[in-house]
């Protein structure tokens, strides 16, 4: 028998209770998933075929292959999910508190490492050589030089200027696993000399940076271009972080009744909510699902339609909810929820009505003051992203104290924060 405490602050699986197979949600959303619309070549020819394969599938369940699974090991799979019970006293909350804790034991920091090194081992399998990526706070394109390192191939990454700029730890980081890092805008790809001609101090954005790394890849037959968000396949591979977790609450006899995460693109939030929301369209049933975003990049408050994925138009289009493709959004500490558009999957469920969202005000006080609450409390430092989780946390679990009510409440730390001290420094003046 395995002791476990009553009321366990830290629920754990083996690494032999690693989920075998990704959910994919597409065969059991409400409707059929609206597709990609235009010019497919570019994609075609840039991208990795097993994923380009894994976009379209409508298998509900997918192999993760043995050598993957073995991998997932490497990088400190399965991961804890936590209850913040010192954050329930404090808050005087009738709700419990559980936190997944995808910063923990993941060798870059963040939750993107789980879709990266699946996309390098399929890279690698299909005979390139190389990873092209772009990247915004920079999570992504450390996870995806981790990954390349890891599976033994190169990797370049288009990283916005302005974020370039000043997080010299993180780039020098990403050197260390040896690989090439860009400034976004750069004078690489026509898109990017285009650009600096007009400013030569062109501060970037991930639309930008997803063209330049597109028209990188393809002028190179043994380069693919790998995207760390938005995409289906991508949120497949993130699924391992929902699927892990409801078996840690089976471990629990519960169930959460609120799925919280922040969103940028979708990946964390759809990682940790689809295995959930799967239930809840097969079987029914009361599961609120809030999406924590910035009011700099509010993207599921805009409209819902078809639209480019990166600046200058080289993708397809999709049908997501977007504030537009060439939108100027003001910067912000959580760097990684600032892309204009979001996942087609978590759109359409949005649109469905599964699912709600809050944006929280761009000076970031609110979310950093909720992150300083939970490290105080708790112990470990997120990630500024996920300190928007943490703040939607809290203000669920004050609504239950008001209303009285018991209830479980979910919420993901999509990373840590160890290299974002600038963030907390600058934003609560320490
Ligand atoms: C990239 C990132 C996010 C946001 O991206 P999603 O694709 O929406 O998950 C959130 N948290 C961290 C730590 C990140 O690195």
């Amino acid at each position: 028998m395995i002791y476990m405490a009553k009321e366990p602050r830290q629920i754990n699986l083996l690494p032999k209770d690693l989920p075998k197979q990704w959910y994919n949600i597409i065969p059991d959303l409400p409707e059929p998933l609206p597709q990609p619309k235009g010019d497919m070549s570019n994609m075609a020819k840039a991208m990795i075929k097993e994923c380009l394969g894994q976009e379209q599938s409508l298998e509900r369940w997918i192999d993760i292959p043995e050598e993957l699974q073995e991998i997932y090991q490497q990088i400190g799979r399965p991961r804890p999910l936590f209850r913040a019970k010192n954050m329930e006293k404090f808050l005087e909350t009738p709700a419990k508190l559980y936190y997944k804790a995808e910063g923990l034991f993941s060798p870059t920091g963040s939750h993107k490492i789980n879709t990266a090194i699946a996309q390098a081992y399929y890279a690698k399998k299909e005979g390139f050589e190389k990873l092209v990526t772009e990247t915004g706070a920079g999570q992504w394109g450390t996870a995806l030089s981790c990954a390349a390192r890891l599976l033994g191939l190169k990797s370049t990454v288009y990283w916005v200027r302005a974020v370039y700029q000043w997080k010299e730890a993180r780039r020098n980081f990403m050197k260390l696993y040896g690989a090439e890092v860009f400034a976004s805008p750069s004078q690489n790809t026509k898109t990017g000399r285009e650009l600096l001609k007009e400013n030569p101090n062109h501060p970037g954005s991930l639309g930008i940076a997803i063209s330049e790394g597109l028209e990188d890849a393809i002028s190179d037959e043994k380069a693919v271009y790998c995207l760390g968000s938005v995409l289906n396949h991508v949120l497949l591979h993130q699924t391992i972080i929902g699927l892990e977790t409801k078996k840690q609450f089976e471990m629990l006899d519960g169930y959460p009744d609120v799925v919280i995460s922040c969103l940028g693109g979708g990946s964390n939030f759809g990682g940790l909510a689809l295995p959930f929301l799967g239930d809840v369209l097969k079987k029914g049933g009361k599961v609120k699902f809030i999406a924590a975003q910035s009011q700099a990049a509010p993207n599921l408050q805009g409209e819902y339609r078809y639209n480019f994925a990166d600046y200058a138009e080289f993708t397809p289009q999709l049908k997501m909810y977007t504030l537009g493709h060439q939108k100027e959004m003001p910067p912000i500490f959580g760097d990684g929820l600032r892309y204009h558009g979001c996942s087609p999957i978590i759109s359409l469920l949005r649109d469905k009505g599964y699912i709600d969202t809050i944006a929280y005000p761009l000076d970031e006080k609110y979310v950093f003051e909720a992150a300083k609450l939970f490290l105080q409390l708790e112990g470990f430092l997120p990630a500024p992203e996920s300190a928007y989780s943490i703040a939607a946390a809290i203000d669920e679990a004050k609504k239950s104290k008001e209303a009285g009510k018991t209830q479980t409440i979910l919420f993901n730390i999509s990373g840590h924060g160890f290299m974002d001290m600038e963030g907390y420094k600058q934003v609560l003046g320490l």
